[in-house]
């Protein structure tokens, strides 16, 4: 969920907890595409970026000459890289 007033990404699960430990920040894009999909379902929808990023002929042809190279690793989001790297 997106918190204009924060500029943060809510869990939209958890908004009644409106507590520090629920905001992550976030770029104006990421709020509005997770929009109030959990953490998880905007995370597999962001896998699904390369697959329907295909359909555009535009793509294909810059994949094709090597101006795009496709990285398979898994989403970490920042707040989560930072969880890590703190424990
Ligand atoms: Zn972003």
């Amino acid at each position: 969920m997106y918190d204009r007033k924060n500029n943060v990404l809510v869990d939209a699960t958890k908004h009644h907890l409106d507590v520090i430990e629920n905001l992550n920040p976030a770029c104006p894009a990421c709020n509005n595409y997770k929009h109030t999909l959990t953490l998880e379902k905007f995370r597999i929808e962001l896998s699904k970026q390369v697959e329907r990023a295909m359909n555009s002929c535009n793509f294909r042809l810059a994949l094709k000459y090597k101006q795009i190279i496709i990285n398979q690793s898994p989403i970490v989001f920042y707040f989560e890289k930072m969880q890590n790297e703190c424990t």
